[in-house]
C-alpha cells in the first residue's frame, strides 16, 4: 500500500507542491483516471497571505479556507490575483451572504436554513451562480457537519432548484475512526444518488493530506489538501 500521508516532506513550498502534484497524478493513473480529472484545492487556513501569493506564483488557482473572517480578509488582500476561493468549513446561515461574495464554491451545504440564506442573497445581488457541494456526514454523530443519508436527496433537490446555486456534487471528510476507503465508497454511492437528481452534479470533493490516494481511487474530483503542501499549520518557520 502506498496510501497514507506522504512520508517525505520536501523542505520548500515549491518542492512540497511538486511532490504532492506528482503523487496525485500517480494515484490517478493507478486508478485508471486522467490526472487532469482531479482538481487540487490547496487549503491555506492559518497560513499567511504571503504563502497564498507564493502558491499563486507557482500556478495554484484553487484555494480552500474554512473560517469566514480569515477567508474574507485573504480574498480582499489578494483581489489583484484571479483566484478561485472554496469555502470548506462549517458555515453559519447568517454568514452565507458574506461568504458568497468571495467564494465561488461552498463545499459544506448541509441545511435548509443555509440554502434559504444563499438563495435570498442572490435575489439581492444577482451574480454568477455559487457552486455548491452537499456535505455528507459519514460519522454516527449527528452534531457533526453534513447531511445524514436520509436527507441527501431532499437537500440536493433544493440546491438543484435554486436559480442562483449550481449543484456540483457531494463532499465529505473521512471519519478518523473508520477506514477511508469505506468512507469514500459510501460517498461515491451518495454521488450516484445525487446524479439521478441532476446528471451534471457529478463532482466529488474528498481527500485530504492523509487520505487523498484513497479518495482518488473512489472517484474524487476535488481534493482539499493543506498540510502536505503548506507544511505544519501550527509551527511556522
Ligand atoms: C483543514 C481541512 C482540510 C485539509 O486538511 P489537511 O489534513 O491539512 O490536508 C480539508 N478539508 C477540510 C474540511 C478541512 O477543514
Amino acid at each position: 500500500m502506498t496510501s497514507g500521508p506522504p512520508v517525505i516532506h520536501p523542505r520548500s513550498l515549491a518542492e512540497r507542491l511538486a511532490w504532492v502534484q506528482a503523487d496525485i497524478a500517480d494515484a490517478a493513473r493507478a486508478a485508471g483516471r486522467e490526472p487532469d480529472s482531479v482538481t487540487t484545492i490547496v487549503v491555506t487556513k492559518f497560513q499567511p497571505v504571503a504563502m497564498v501569493r507564493e502558491l499563486a506564483a507557482l500556478g495554484v488557482v484553487d484555494f480552500g479556507e474554512s473560517r469566514h473572517q480569515e477567508a474574507q480578509a485573504k480574498a480582499a488582500q489578494l483581489r489583484d490575483l484571479d483566484l478561485c476561493w472554496h469555502f470548506i468549513g462549517q458555515l453559519q446561515s447568517k454568514k452565507a451572504r458574506q461568504v458568497s461574495a468571495y467564494a465561488r464554491v461552498i463545499h459544506s451545504v448541509d441545511r435548509d436554513s443555509l440554502i434559504d440564506a444563499l438563495t435570498l442573497t442572490a435575489q439581492d445581488s444577482p451574480g454568477p451562480a455559487t457552486g455548491c457541494f452537499i456535505q455528507l456526514n459519514l460519522t454516527e454523530d449527528e452534531h457533526r457537519g453534513g447531511v445524514s443519508d436520509r436527507d441527501l436527496e431532499r437537500i440536493a433537490e433544493r440546491v438543484a432548484a435554486a436559480p442562483n446555486l449550481r449543484l456540483l456534487g457531494v463532499m465529505a471528510v473521512a471519519p478518523l475512526d473508520a477506514a477511508p476507503e469505506q468512507a469514500f465508497s459510501r460517498l461515491r454511492l451518495a454521488s450516484e444518488r445525487v446524479q439521478r437528481i441532476d446528471p451534471d452534479a457529478r463532482f466529488i470533493s474528498a481527500g485530504m493530506s492523509g487520505d487523498y490516494r484513497h479518495a482518488i481511487a473512489q472517484g474524487a474530483t476535488h481534493l482539499r489538501i493543506g498540510s502536505a503542501i503548506t507544511g505544519n499549520r501550527l509551527v511556522r518557520d
